[in-house]
């Protein structure tokens, strides 16, 4: 089953977000569990975990359809030891609300060497990061997002993603989200069927789609290889809707949450159902 939603918002508490996606007509949504632009929050109220959880149980939104979203202040390859400190513990109590929310996996964006170390060595501390996370809280799945490659991000190439999964102890619990504004941006073309088929080839190939837990589906303002993180609705930007039907039509993009981070929230529910008219009878 394909697993269609958009990353909507929590305002007010996370327990509204299963309600925010259920009036898109989504199946499947992102959320963010605190302020992402802060370094702290209060911990999750029992009241808001347990309607939250309710809400899910009600509209029918299991954890597998669930993509929360990690704060942007957080850097795990950080190369100031007290930045990458910072950055461990905020993202431990990250995954910790997430697993009090009895969710399963957690997003985020690899991180950024700031050219003060090289790519091998903040990779390698991201990479520890994740295995310090997973020694502290259980169950949730760290799930790596591509990036723009976007000054020094890390996490543009699918080199960089297996560079990291190399590395982690606990093969079970790390995965990776494909944005597709970030992958095309990044460099790889999925402009037609054709280009699509070889991009994901080529995942498969470098870190493999065993892996794959999540995408996002985005198009973009910015050209290939532009290294420009700039979200634009589907078939409004560079990449055009070839992309997006592809994955409708391919069963290896099934029950995994795929999340529109478009970026006119008022024609999700559209973009959603367009997307579902791709999908074979
Ligand atoms: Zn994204
Ligand atoms: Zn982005």
């Amino acid at each position: 089953m394909k697993l269609i939603g958009a990353h909507v918002s929590a305002a007010g508490g996370v327990h509204n977000s299963p309600e925010n996606a259920r009036q898109i007509g989504a199946n499947a949504f992102a959320l963010f569990t605190k302020n992402q632009r802060q370094w702290v929050a209060k911990p999750l109220a029992e009241d808001v975990i347990a309607a939250f959880k309710a809400r899910c149980k009600q509209y029918g939104y299991t954890p597998d359809a669930i993509l929360p979203h990690d704060s942007y202040l957080i850097n795990l390859g950080a190369p100031e030891t007290e930045k990458l400190e910072k950055s461990r513990a905020a993202f431990v109590d990250e995954m910790a609300r997430c697993h009090q929310l009895g969710l399963t996996l957690l997003n985020f964006h690899p991180g950024s060497h700031l050219k003060k170390i090289s790519e091998t060595e903040c990779l390698r501390l991201i990479a520890e990061s994740i295995n310090q996370a997973h020694q502290q809280v259980p169950d949730v799945v760290a799930v790596i997002e591509n990036t723009a490659g976007q000054g020094s991000n890390l996490g543009w190439r699918f080199e960089h993603l297996a560079e990291i999964i190399d590395q982690v102890e606990d093969k079970s619990r790390i995965g990776v989200c494909i944005d597709t504004c970030h992958a095309f941006a990044a460099g790889y073309d999925l402009r037609t069927e054709t280009a699509t088929e070889a991009t994901f080839a080529e995942f498969d190939q470098v870190v493999g789609m065993q892996y794959l837990r999540g995408m996002h589906l985005n198009d973009s303002k910015g050209g290939l290889g532009s290294h420009l993180d700039r979200h634009h609705s589907l078939g409004e930007g560079e990449i055009g809707w070839a992309c997006f039907r592809f994955l409708m039509q391919d069963n290896r993009f099934d029950n995994i949450p795929l999340v529109l981070e478009t970026i006119n929230p008022d024609i999700w529910r559209q973009e959603i159902e367009t997307l579902r008219s791709f999908i074979p009878a």
